[in-house]
C-alpha cells in the first residue's frame, strides 16, 4: 500500500490530479491518502516529483520495532515470570495467526493471477 511521506511532500497536488479514485487530498499542504478508496494502482508513486509516495514494505522495520514495543509494554503487567513467559507465548501465537492469513491470502491472490491453483 502506498503512503506519503509529510516530509518530502511540497503539496504541489500532482498526484491528486491523477489518481483516478479521488483517493488523495491535501490537510495542511502536504498530501494524504484514504486508504478505503485506494485502488493500488501506483499512479501517485509514478507522478510524484519529489519521491515523496512510499511502498509499505519501507514500513516493515518500523512496524516490527512498534510491535517489539508493545509486547514489551504489555508484558509489564504481568507480576511473575511464569506469567510473563505465557504471555509471550500468546503473543508468539498470534503473530503465527497473522503470518498463516497473510500466507493463505497470498496463495489465493497467487490463483487469481493464474500462477497457482
Ligand atoms: S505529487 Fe508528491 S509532492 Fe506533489 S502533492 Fe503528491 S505526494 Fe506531495
Ligand atoms: S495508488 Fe492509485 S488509487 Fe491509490 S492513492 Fe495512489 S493514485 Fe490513488
Amino acid at each position: 500500500m502506498p503512503w506519503i511521506d509529510k516530509n518530502k511532500c511540497t503539496g504541489c497536488g500532482l498526484c491528486v490530479r491523477e489518481c483516478p479514485v479521488d483517493a488523495i487530498s491535501m490537510k495542511e499542504g502536504k498530501a494524504g491518502i484514504d486508504m478505503d478508496k485506494c485502488i493500488r494502482c501506483g499512479k501517485c508513486h509514478d507522478v510524484c516529483p519529489q519521491e515523496a509516495v512510499r511502498h509499505d514494505s519501507e514500513k516493515i522495520p518500523q512496524e516490527i520495532e512498534e510491535n517489539l514495543e508493545k509486547t514489551k509494554e504489555l508484558m509489564e503487567k504481568f507480576g511473575t515470570e511464569e506469567e510473563k513467559k505465557a504471555f509471550l507465548e500468546r503473543m508468539i501465537k498470534h503473530y503465527n495467526k497473522e503470518k498463516k492469513v497473510a500466507e493463505k491470502t497470498i496463495k489465493k491472490i497467487k490463483i487469481l493471477m493464474g500462477d497457482e491453483k
